[in-house]
């Protein structure tokens, strides 16, 4: 008989390993590191990964429980993915399990093998790449060009921020640097495979065809949380075996085991959703770079509108910048970008009449407009004037919001909704009336100014079914809609043929935020929107794509850097500021938040937390609740714990969430590194 201890990493809230007992038939070859187990837990069977090896334990024998199989039909995960995984989780500050495991397909973690197997099968007939012609591949601009090889010629770990304004075809580049790095490394036992990781697959169907067109013959999978369990164990397989050459996907992606990883590169690299925001709270975008340095690999992060931190690193040199200041398609320009001031020009119905005339000029062209309003629904609340009554979500520190179609009251953060109240139910009066204006609103105004115009709405609420999104920009992309409405989601990705104008409805509350990082939000999302217009070759005698962006603060530097197309200048400012105010990415944070029935628990807690160990080095905030401080019944609140050596804070860190996870309290509590939204 064959006997040894296996250390196997489970998803659990405890933070370490657990030993189990293999025993296999004489002469079987022992289990290896990174294979994946199934083992009972408490009642349950569950799968977990295979860390170690080991001929002793100390958990008792008669306790000791053994290993009910071992997945051997499945190459281990690397050790170099382990070790992506145990940085991971030794970096934010969670278990080791629950940075493997949950990443893992469901299907790869299941009692049965079934799915497993077939998969397998699948996968050892035929490699899912097709045969077909390749498209025609652009000449690049000497730009272009020279950011495609230097990409490719990347020699070890070497960072790159490829910096282009939008429209300037970066795109184009990444293509081109893949194909030349796959043409360097194609031969077998081991070729390549990239990573290309983009904020949000269902926004950009765009690039995915591209990347297929342009590699039929490679076998190219997507992984993002869309996909069915099915196709994500296939998908997963297919880059776990190193038969997927190339990998598409969400932050999720970043996990994927990928053994010939040979480039990564991240689309929009300043987008927030490279931020989890629950559970293992990691930065896909940073965890790509430490990838890239551990394999000694090249990385690309492209962007119009760099995140401060990546900015400051190619500032200092420590990426190098590539720049791509022209716009690929020839004789397309950046748009012109104007301000118009609501105290001058009072708008009826939310909208300007200099935007209104704008607009029409469009339509008489047969041209197309979008409008830009980062709020979805129809009014963000409805009150009485009589007695001031508003409607509060009864279990949220926020207003429900106003839904006309369906006249419902829905609040966006508990998801809490009922009817819309006849009359006002504090006063009885019948005349209460919306505030403010959504996506919805907008859409009723212009619908009545221009009644004769084809205009649709793209937002959270209008896209809801699967595959409508893509059903509705397929409708703007034929030219069938003159006016197109909607939030962030129409922002990305798109290039819109037809369209010459883009309205930004009311962009002010964010230049007032608490959050320091709105402004840089701001105009990455106003350059974003920007960008969709005048992507293509102004007509013969045409004028150029206008930006109107509406506001009551026209002399506000954001509108002037936006105005400028000035990223540089912004940036600059902002760094120098963020230098100031000892803000990142000049120093290190961890966020420590709390949640409780009542405030005071949470308060407590983190009291406490603040307290119980010595910090030379690290400053610990006051504990505050948050802004927005009720969610769905639940008080939050949170501590800010700073330090301008990130070594010493994770140091700290170590220490501190050993004494919190000791520490007995009725809070529910979680501590994020490098927390994005405080
Ligand atoms: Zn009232
Ligand atoms: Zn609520």
């Amino acid at each position: 008989m064959e006997q040894c201890i296996l250390q196997i990493a489970l998803d659990t809230p405890l933070d370490f390993c657990f030993d189990y007992r293999w025993t296999g038939a004489p002469g079987a070859s022992l289990p290896l590191v990174g294979q994946l187990a199934l083992v009972p837990f408490g009642r349950r069977e569950v799968a977990g990964v295979i860390v170690a090896l080991a001929e002793k334990t100390e958990v008792p024998l008669d306790k000791l429980k053994d290993v009910l199989a071992v997945r051997a039909q499945l190459a281990p995960l690397s050790d170099t993915w382990l070790a992506l995984c145990a940085f991971a989780a030794d970096y934010y500050q969670r278990p080791l399990g629950e940075v493997m495991v949950p990443g893992l397909p469901k299907n790869l973690r299941a009692s049965k093998t079934t799915s497993l197997d077939r998969a397998l099968k699948k996968l050892g007939k035929a490699l899912p790449g097709h045969d077909a012609t390749p498209a025609a591949v652009p000449i690049l601009n000497a730009a272009q060009q020279a950011a495609a090889d230097a990409i490719a010629d990347g020699v070890g770990f070497s960072p790159s921020l490829l910096y282009g304004v939008t429209g300037s075809g970066k795109t184009e580049v990444y293509l081109q640097a893949a194909a030349q790095l796959l043409a360097q490394h194609g031969a077998q036992p081991n070729p390549a495979q990239i990573l290309i990781l983009v904020p949000e697959i269902n926004l950009t169907p765009q690039l995915e065809g591209n990347v297929r067109a342009r590699f039929p013959g490679l076998a190219v999978v997507t992984l993002h949380s869309g996909l069915a369990e099915g196709e994500r164990l296939t998908h997963w397989l297919a880059a776990h075996l190193g038969q997927a050459r190339i990998v598409l996907g969400t932050r999720l992606a970043i996990l994927a085991s990928l053994p010939h990883l040979r480039l990564i590169i991240i689309d929009e690299e300043h987008d927030p959703s490279y931020k989890q925001q629950e559970g293992l709270r990691y930065s896909a975008r940073d965890l790509a770079v430490w990838r890239a340095h551990q394999l000694g690999i090249p990385i690309v992060l492209g962007s119009a509108t760099p995140s401060l931190e990546t900015w400051q690193h190619a500032q200092s040199g420590r990426y190098r910048k590539l720049e791509l200041r022209e716009r690929a398609v020839k004789d397309a320009v950046l748009p012109t970008v104007r301000l118009i001031d609501m105290e001058r020009d009072k708008p009826t119905e939310g909208i300007t009449s200099f935007l209104i005339s704008a607009l029409k000029l469009r339509l008489e062209r047969g041209e197309q407009s979008l409008l830009f309003l980062n709020r979805r629904g129809y009014a963000p609340v409805i009150a009485c004037d009589a007695c001031g009554w508003i409607s509060n979500c009864t279990r949220c520190t926020a207003f429900m919001v106003l839904h006309k179609p369906d006249r419902r009251l829905r609040c966006h953060h508990c998801g809490l909704e009922h009817r819309v109240p006849r009359a006002c139910p504090t006063c009885g009066n019948i005349d209460i009336q919306p505030l403010g204006r959504g996506t919805q609103r907008i859409e009723e105004s212009l619908t009545n100014i221009f009644p004769e115009a084809r205009i649709t709405r793209i937002d959270a609420d209008s896209t809801r079914r699967k595959g409508s999104a893509q059903a509705a920009f397929a409708t703007v992309h034929r030219g069938e809609i003159d006016i197109l409405i909607g939030t962030q989601m129409v922002a990305k990705g798109h290039d819109f043929q037809n369209l010459t104008l883009v309205g930004v409805i009311n962009p002010d509350t964010a230049l007032f935020s608490q959050d320091y990082r709105a402004g840089e939000r701001l105009f990455a999302q106003l350059m974003q929107v920007a960008g969709r217009a005048g992507r293509v070759a102004r007509k013969e005698g045409g004028s150029p794509s206008e930006v109107l962006i509406q506001t009551r603060y026209p002399q506000h530097p954001l509108y002037a850097a936006v105005m400028a197309h000035d990223y540089d200048r912004f940036a600059s400012a902002l760094l120098a500021e963020r230098q100031q105010a000892a803000l990142p990415p000049f120093i290190y944070q961890a966020l420590l938040r709390a949640e409780a029935k009542e405030l005071k628990t949470g308060l407590d807690f983190l009291q406490f937390a603040a307290t119980c160990l010595a910090h030379p080095g690290i400053t610990i905030n006051d504990p505050i609740p948050m802004t927005m401080t009720r969610v769905a019944n639940v008080d939050r609140a949170q501590l800010l714990v700073e330090s301008a050596s990130r070594p010493a804070l994770q140091a700290f860190l170590k220490r501190w969430i050993m004494v919190l996870r000791a520490t007995k309290t009725r809070a529910r509590w979680s501590l994020e590194v490098d927390p994005v939204d405080i």
